[in-house]
C-alpha cells in the first residue's frame, strides 16, 4: 500500500497524495498531483487509458522504492512493471 493514489486529469494520469474518497477522486475534484499542479480530476473510464504523467511516475517510483526500504523484503509491487528510467 503506497501513500499515493493515481488520478486522470487534464489528459495524463497523475499521481497524488491527497486524501481520497471511497470509489476514487470524483470527477471535477481539485487535487494536488506529485507533479506539483492542482488538477482537475476526470474519473471517467476513458480517463483511465491515458498516459502516465512523466513527473508524478518518477515521483512515484521514489516514493515507492522508499517505503519499500521499510518493508525491506523485495516485495511485488504493481508499479515495478512498469516502464522504469534506464540507463540515463
Ligand atoms: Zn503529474
Amino acid at each position: 500500500m503506497h501513500p499515493f493514489h493515481w488520478v486522470p486529469a487534464e489528459g495524463q494520469r497523475h499521481a497524488s497524495l491527497d486524501f481520497r474518497p471511497g470509489g476514487g477522486y470524483p470527477t471535477g475534484m481539485t487535487v494536488s498531483t506529485l507533479c506539483k499542479q492542482q488538477l482537475s480530476a476526470d474519473n471517467s473510464q476513458l480517463a483511465w487509458l491515458w498516459e502516465t504523467c512523466r513527473d508524478c511516475n518518477k515521483e512515484a517510483h521514489r516514493i515507492a522504492r522508499s517505503s519499500a526500504q521499510h518493508h525491506a523484503q523485495g516485495p511485488q509491487f504493481a508499479i515495478a512493471a512498469w516502464p522504469t528510467a534506464r540507463g540515463v
